[in-house]
């Protein structure tokens, strides 16, 4: 066996159905006497519908979480936390109002309680991407790591088919990426094929019934898994890459990682065999890029990042940004190797199999 560090992170999570009726028991373990709840413009009556429920402990409901965390955004946001004297933070919703509570928890240290309603799995990690002139900018930190995750299955079920797909992708990018991280263990890598596994099953299944419990439940807990991968250990090219594109041209994050993987799997194929067969065998196929872009546009996701709004001449843009941008990736990083991987990605072809 090849040596290995891990490294867990704390945390209390909570799993179930009908669970968000114990944030208020959470809050107290916390000593949280003056909650701000956040959450994005579109899921405000569901925030304001859960604050009713604890009283006087509520201070406030701030709605205007964002996609890709701009600082403006999270500016906005600490004056209503120093008005208010907020001394803990309720996320409501996906990755974006997360990562608002995160900005303002790696601004106070205020502790957060996160109720994911997406796959996006950002509530277990201690990693936060803010957006400020077009750049984002990743930190890590400890203060970035929400206290208490609390979900619930109940409030999954109105995420739209798309969005579950989409997001239970990006999901599976997180773990996918665990399995040839530099700093891969044992422990991470069974996580993260139960994960994709996880996916494998649950999405097709939900796109088939979108109020199908057990199959919900099935994802919520593949994004845990995932969330915990990508909390625990480095990321390489695709993350990194998606980085790059999101903060250049403003791209929709779930959609944008789930055109992006099979051709940045593809890309560090040769260079890791081993979490290849693992990611394939975790989808039930016999090669890892070509099952997963089979796996996402089987379910009608669109795989051309031209349809998301990336301009053309945004390829080279992105391989200069991504070149300059140094990091480590378990195949090097070769500008022609990127351009095309770019190009596959915004055209939207099907991987060739390693
Ligand atoms: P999102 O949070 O932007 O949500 C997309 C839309 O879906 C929003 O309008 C939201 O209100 C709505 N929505 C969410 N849940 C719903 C539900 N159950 N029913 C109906 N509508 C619902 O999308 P996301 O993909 O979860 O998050 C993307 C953001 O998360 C990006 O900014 C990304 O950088 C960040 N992220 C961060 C990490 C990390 O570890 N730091 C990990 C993954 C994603």
């Amino acid at each position: 066996m090849q040596d290995f560090v891990y490294n867990g992170n704390p945390g209390r999570v909570i799993f179930g159905s009908g669970t968000v009726s114990r944030l208020g028991d959470e809050a107290e373990r916390l000593g949280a006497k003056r909650l701000l709840f956040l959450s994005t413009p579109e899921q405000v009556g569901q925030a304001e519908d859960i604050a009713r429920h604890l009283g006087t402990r509520v201070v406030g409901v701030y709605s205007k979480a964002t996609m890709h965390t701009p600082v403006d955004v999270t500016s906005d946001a600490m004056s209503v936390v120093e008005k208010l004297g907020a001394d803990a933070v309720v996320s409501i919703g996906g990755g974006s109002t997360t990562g608002l509570g995160k900005a303002i928890a790696f601004r106070t240290d205020l502790p957060q309680i996160v109720v994911p309603t997406t796959y996006a799995g950002s509530e277990a990690t201690p990693i936060l991407g803010e957006t400020e002139n077009g750049r984002k900018v990743t930190k890590s930190d400890a203060r970035i790591l929400p206290e208490v995750i609390l979900y619930d299955v109940d409030l999954t079920m109105t995420l739209p088919v798309s969005m579950s797909v989409t997001s239970g992708l990006n999901a599976v990018a997180h773990a996918v990426e665990a399995l040839y991280a530099r700093e891969t263990n044992p422990i991470i890598s069974l996580l993260a094929e139960q994960g994709i596994a996880a996916f494998a099953q649950a999405l097709p299944a939900i796109a088939r019934t979108p109020d199908d419990r057990e199959a919900r439940a099935k994802a919520l807990y593949g994004a845990w898994l995932c969330g915990v991968c990508l909390g625990s250990v480095g990321m390489a090219l695709h993350h990194k890459l998606c980085h790059t594109l999101g903060g250049m041209f403003n791209l929709p994050h779930a959609p944008m990682h789930t055109a992006v993987l099979p051709h940045a799997v593809a890309y560090n194929a040769s260079a890791t065999p081993e979490a290849m067969a693992r990611v394939a065998k975790a989808l039930g196929v016999d090669d890892a890029a070509t099952g997963l872009f089979d796996l996402a546009s089987g379910l009608g996701a669109a795989m051309a990042l031209q349809s998301m709004g990336m301009p053309k001449e945004g390829i080279d843009e992105a391989v200069e940004q991504a070149m300059l941008n140094a990091y480590w990736n378990p195949k090097p990083l070769v500008k022609d190797g990127l351009r095309q991987l770019l190009s596959n990605a915004y055209e939207g072809t099907r991987p060739r199999r390693a």
